[in-house]
């Protein structure tokens, strides 16, 4: 499965000695591997380390992606602007298939998606059954998803 820069992953914290959510900042071979993640917890910034429990789940639903609607020039530091990350992985999902978007699909990380407005867009996180955050060249969105009724 491709990553892409922005999804939230668990991987290995030395500073916490644990398994963290951690924050993708950069993804190598045009998503093929995690570079650089940052510790969710801790805000420590290191090289991809698997996580030494595999079964381990990010269990924080407070973790909070950037907001479309601002600038990216006045993120923070460690946030990752949407075209930097576009152009990290820009070739993967170009090539990728895509799948049109339809609000009452479901749709996995790093699933590249055709929005009839938007445009091509990947997958950055499944922020809940029911709604996606879904990065676009220049902006992430967060899209409703999965809305047939669960039986
Ligand atoms: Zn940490």
């Amino acid at each position: 499965m491709p990553e892409i820069p922005g999804s939230t992953i668990n991987a290995n914290c030395k500073k916490c000695d644990a398994d963290t959510p951690h924050t993708v900042l950069e993804v190598i071979e045009g998503g093929k591997r995690i570079g650089k993640v940052r510790c969710d917890k801790c805000r420590d910034e290191h090289p991809f380390r698997r996580p030494k429990t595999a079964a381990a789940r990010p269990k924080s639903k407070a973790v909070k992606p950037a907001r479309p609607r601002r600038p990216s020039k006045s993120r923070g530091p460690g946030e990752i602007p949407a075209e930097e990350a576009w152009r990290q992985v820009e070739a993967m999902v170009q090539a990728a298939a895509k799948q049109p978007y339809e609000m009452d699909k479901s749709y996995d990380k790093g699933e590249v998606i055709e929005h009839p407005q938007f445009g091509v867009g990947v997958v950055v996180n499944v922020l809940s059954p029911t709604k996606v955050e879904v990065l676009f060249p220049d902006v992430r969105r967060k899209l409703v998803c999965g809305q047939q009724p669960v039986h």
